[in-house]
């Protein structure tokens, strides 16, 4: 089973798409947003580190999300594949993962960008709701829950989280253009980038990115 890393700029559907492709290829997706909120939740060392850059639509530095993705990685369910959603965001983070994987004996099989013009995303971020117990997303106009506020997957609350207000989403999108798409690049360099257009309804992007990682 494939070891893959989904990359593409916040509101791109990574998560929906991460969810949609762990199911299908019964492997775990691994998304280090969730793993932050959740840790910030329980009040852990890594919550307490993580908290004030999350808020303000920053990122998190290196170390700690080096020292996340090691743990996470070291899980027994990790050792035959998985999906990265939202790790590497910088090069750095990259290049520790090269390292990584190389002392596991494992490599990277592909990275897949899903692409999405940026006026989409501030529109698709600044509508978001999520799901507090299964983590669906919805969005406010384009695909709104059957119930007010209730998941149709789980009957879970929805909720906006906090850095999707206007002004933090901005940053995170500014953050995204310097620090995190230089990786285009690095991975181009490596032979394992492919890009995905986004700007469609999610099974056609879910169709789009098995086919670029030949698993249509
Ligand atoms: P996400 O749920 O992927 O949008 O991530 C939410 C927030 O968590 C980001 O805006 C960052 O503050 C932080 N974060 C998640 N993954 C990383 C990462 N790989 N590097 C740095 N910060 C991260």
């Amino acid at each position: 089973m494939p070891r893959l890393a989904l990359l593409g700029p916040p509101g791109a559907g990574k998560g929906t798409q991460g969810r949609a492709l762990a199911e299908r290829l019964r492997i775990p997706w691994i998304a280090t947003g969730d793993i932050l909120r959740q840790s910030v939740a329980a009040g852990s060392e890594v919550g307490r580190a993580a908290q004030p850059y999350i808020e303000a639509g920053d990122l998190v530095p290196d170390d700690v999300m080096v020292g996340v993705i090691r743990t996470r990685l070291q899980a027994p369910d990790a050792r035959e594949g998985y999906i990265l959603d939202g790790f590497p965001r910088t090069v750095p983070q990259a290049e520790a993962l090269d390292e990584m994987l190389e002392a596991l004996g494992q490599n990277l099989d592909h990275v897949v960008q899903i692409h999405v013009d940026k006026e989409v995303l501030v529109e698709r971020l600044s509508g978001r709701l999520i799901c507090r117990d299964c983590g669906t997303a919805y969005h406010i106009r384009l695909s709104p829950p059957a119930k007010d506020r209730i998941c149709d997957q789980c009957g879970g609350e929805l909720y906006q989280r906090e850095d999707d207000e206007e002004e933090t989403v901005r940053s995170r999108l500014a953050v995204f253009g310097e620090r995190t798409q230089p990786l285009a690049e690095y991975y181009r360099q490596a032979g394992l980038y492919r890009e995905v257009d986004g700007d469609r309804p999610p099974a056609e992007v879910l169709a789009g990115i098995l086919e670029a990682i030949g698993q249509s």
